[in-house]
């Protein structure tokens, strides 16, 4: 009896291939690549081109970093430049023209009674290497070694480093509650909310019974990214301000998402006005390349020669490509454009909201945006009188924006809020096609038939 060969597979076109051994070959600890299988070849601006030849508008843009989209000119010319010049791409942490001409422009943009009496340590690429310098910094400085930090917030992933090399004591973080209107945690929101948030962290430095080590310094995002896109209010901001200051506590912003325009304004303090004493700069600065710096009050620096090193802290490329990137932004008003364009993606997201119940809140600032995905069905849980976060749904919500041809990230506690973070360059008729594309996407999720995760299996 003739047996029927199965039918060859057939072959993987290369972008399936690239896919495949990437799944392969790479750490199961890989994120973006999970839910946005594309294999970009090709971008500029807001458009990625993937190798199937499919086209996207990427609203993640390397999670927040590319102010002004892929492969900007301005930052291309730049880089070029240096590459023309003969100049030495590795010159570890010496002076050089174009190191020089990176600080006189990022201390340009700074706020001015903080830029005149600054100290720049550059670090290593990653803006958690910064954030670890500004620990760093203010425990040499203070003496102290507790940390204060408040709930939602996102700083980064590196933790054994330091401890490793010995270089660390135990760090004990004492964490504040981050005022936010939508899942409050007392359940009132708005200024009373703030206020009580406020009122939390004063008394808690107070109590000498609250077991709060002595803090060496407080550190906050101004618009928590990570956590799911939540502006901190200017009133509590100031106030944080006060209740650091009254105390020699130093107050770390850390700006390496909301900086370089990202929120309306050039560093998101200038909403509140507020001067911190540290700022933890990276993303956007290095114009598309890594680098890091802290920025900070010169007072602060009691650092012994070599307290702070690192190789790889003089990326003659990215210094380059972010001053470019920085007297854009600043040259052309890409903030103040950054604020009247989110607001006006905010207005038509939250009236979209309307026709979807899905959509639990709309908020941001300027072009950091989120829109959080809810189960309208499910009774709220716990104290709660939200209903509770979907993930399943906004996980479908992001694969329906990417067949869509829109990329956009998920971030949030729960993973539940789309987030999108376009680059400043964006046009009014992209934002259009952005939002356009997400009503699409909504709209398509809630009619896919999906799984209910069990009540408390949320991560
Ligand atoms: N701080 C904030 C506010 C961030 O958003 C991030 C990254 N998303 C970091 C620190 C860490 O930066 P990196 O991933 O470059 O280490």
């Amino acid at each position: 009896m003739a047996v029927t060969e199965p039918a060859p597979a057939p072959p993987l076109a290369a972008h399936e291939g690239i896919l495949r051994r990437q799944s392969l070959r790479e750490s199961a600890a890989r994120t973006y690549a999970r839910s946005l299988p594309i294999v970009p070849v090709r971008a500029r601006g807001l458009t990625i081109e993937g190798a199937d030849g499919r086209r996207y508008l990427d609203c993640l843009s390397g999670a927040g970093t590319l102010a002004l989209g892929h492969n900007h000119p301005v930052v291309l010319e730049a880089i070029k430049k240096v590459l023309d010049s003969g100049a030495p791409l590795h010159v570890l942490d010496l002076a050089t023209p174009v190191k020089d001409a990176f600080v006189t422009e990022l201390f340009s943009t700074l706020p001015r009674d903080f830029a005149d009496n600054a100290r720049v340590q550059f670090c290593g690429p990653a803006g958690t290497d910064a954030v670890e310098a500004a620990f760093k910094l203010v425990r040499a400085a203070t003496g102290r070694s507790g940390l204060l930090a408040f709930t939602g917030a996102y700083h980064g992933m590196t933790a054994g480093a330091l401890a490793a090399s010995g270089g660390a004591e135990d760090v004990r973080v004492t964490r504040l509650p981050f005022p936010q209107d939508y899942r409050c945690p007392f359940g009132i929101g708005g200024e009373a909310g703030a206020r009580t948030a406020a009122h939390w962290t004063e008394n808690l430095l107070d109590d000498p019974k609250s077991g709060t080590p002595a803090p060496a310094g407080m550190i906050l995002e101004p618009v928590q990214g990570e956590g799911g896109v939540n502006p901190a209010p200017d009133g509590w901001m100031r106030r944080m301000r006060e209740i650091t200051e009254t105390r020699s506590i130093p107050l770390i912003a850390d700006e390496v998402q909301t900086g370089v325009g990202r929120t309306g304004a050039f560093w998101a303090v200038g909403h509140s006005g507020i001067v911190p004493d540290v700022m933890v700069l990276s993303k956007a600065i290095g114009g598309s390349l890594p680098l890091a710096v802290i920025v900070y009050r010169s007072e602060l620096d009691t650092w012994q020669p070599g307290a702070h090193a690192g190789t790889f802290r003089g990326n003659q490329l990215a210094m380059a490509a972010g001053t470019a990137t920085l007297a854009y932004v600043r040259e052309n008003g890409l903030a103040e454009r950054a604020g009247v364009l989110g607001a006006r993606m905010l207005a038509s997201l939250r009236s979209l909201a309307a026709d979807h119940p899905c959509v639990g809140d709309v908020r941001g600032r300027g072009l950091m945006i989120g829109v959080e995905i809810v189960d309208p069905e499910a009774r709220p849980q716990g104290t709660g009188t939200e209903p509770p976060p979907d993930p399943v749904l906004a996980a479908t919500v992001q694969q329906e924006c990417l067949s869509r041809g829109l990329i956009v990230e998920l971030g949030g506690r729960y993973s539940t809020v789309v987030r999108l973070l376009p680059p400043l360059t964006l046009t009014d008729e992209q934002a259009t096609a952005v939002v356009d594309r997400l009503a699409d996407a909504l709209a398509a999720a809630e009619r896919s038939p999906h799984r209910r995760l069990p009540t408390g299996s949320l991560r």
